[in-house]
């Protein structure tokens, strides 16, 4: 880790222009340490432009100090005026297939292969690019990029104490996930103590909801059902009535399936989605030592031994099945 950010210390003296970036959806985490690492490295004299895949999800655009871009925006071309990026940092990236086409665009476009550092948090993460940060026992890309500012001298503005702080809390649960220890709660304390205020954050990130939001927990707590002798709690939504509970803008599920492994003696959690006719997203919650990334990676997706997701190809009955199958070989 110090060597691996040593070596990002002295790539960034080689180079003047910089793409921060992150896995598609962005959750807290991805939002949080993308800001948290611009700032970072504007305070060390670079040109930085975040582009990303997919848009902010709108819970999380207080945190956004200036404008970022989409790699789907028409007028991106201009950020390339002067000169060329030379690096691309990527941040809670996991994997390759979740990285999206922000490298592609920038090749296609210039011509160039710029540096790419990787830094994460994923046990899943296959360790692509040249400068590597990854460690999975930090509960946060946010806590690793507070620890990369330490090790580079900076000193963060209150904005970006928020920005991190963010992501340590919204990828720790609110500091109540197995993630929440010594090192994430001194993160935390480190980032109060750099102006990071935490109850305005907690409270933009979580009180302040849409009323369909509420609409539609209601509605998935009441499909909540056990399996394997109570050991499995899943929870299901129709296509329909996720149009119907949410009928415009994006829906917010962030949090939900967390209700699967806080009923009794459940030991994991699935919250089951139809995305297309044929197509459904799994997020996959575990309490008490089921490994579910290895769940989720047997079935194409990932994640966290905790936490993680994966897509699968099918009915919602069908998919419900299979994913039973595999979790009754684990429990
Ligand atoms: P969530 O259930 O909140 O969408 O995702 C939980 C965790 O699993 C996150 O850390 C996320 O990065 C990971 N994850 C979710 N879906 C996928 C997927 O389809 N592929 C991979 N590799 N990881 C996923
Ligand atoms: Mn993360």
């Amino acid at each position: 880790m110090t060597e691996s950010i040593n070596e990002f210390r002295t790539a960034l003296e080689q180079v003047e222009k910089v793409i921060v970036t992150t896995h598609i959806n962005p959750d807290g985490d991805a939002v949080g340490s993308v800001l948290g690492m611009r700032a970072i490295l504007e305070k060390l004299g670079k040109k930085v432009e975040i582009v990303l895949n997919d848009e902010i999800p709108p819970k999380y655009r207080f945190l956004i100090d200036r404008p970022v871009r989409l790699v789907s925006d028409p007028d991106l071309e201009e950020i390339m005026t002067d000169g060329a990026f030379e690096m691309i940092v990527y941040l809670d990236a996991s994997e390759r297939e979740r990285i999206g086409s922000v490298l592609e665009w920038y090749q296609g476009r210039s011509g160039q292969n710029p540096v790419i550092v990787n830094v994460d948090h994923h046990v899943s993460n296959d360790g692509f690019g040249d400068i590597v940060i990854i460690d999975p026992t930090r509960s946060s890309a946010a806590e690793l990029v507070l620890e990369i500012a330490e090790s580079l001298d900076v000193d963060l503005t209150p904005q970006a104490a928020d920005q991190l702080f963010a992501g340590v809390l919204t990828d720790t649960g609110c500091f109540q996930y197995s993630n929440t220890n010594v090192d994430s709660l001194r993160a935390a304390g480190s980032l109060v103590e750099a102006g990071a205020t935490p109850s305005r954050v907690a409270d933009r990130i979580y009180h302040q909801r849409a009323l369909n939001f509420y609409r539609l927990l209601g509605y998935l707590l009441g499909t909540m059902d056990l399996h394997h002798g109570g050991r499995t709690c899943v929870m299901t939504l129709p296509a329909g009535n996720a149009k119907a509970l949410w009928p415009e803008g994006e829906m917010d599920t962030e949090g939900i399936v967390d209700y699967t492994i806080q009923v009794a003696d459940v030991e994991v959690g699935i919250f089951l989605r139809e995305t297309t006719p044929d197509t459904c997203r799994a997020s996959l919650r575990s309490r008490g030592g089921v490994n579910v990334q290895k769940i989720a990676e047997s079935l194409g997706g990932g994640g966290h031994a905790g936490a993680a997701g994966c897509t699968l190809k099918g009915t919602l009955d069908e998919t419900r099945e299979r994913l039973l199958a595999v979790v009754e070989k684990r429990l």
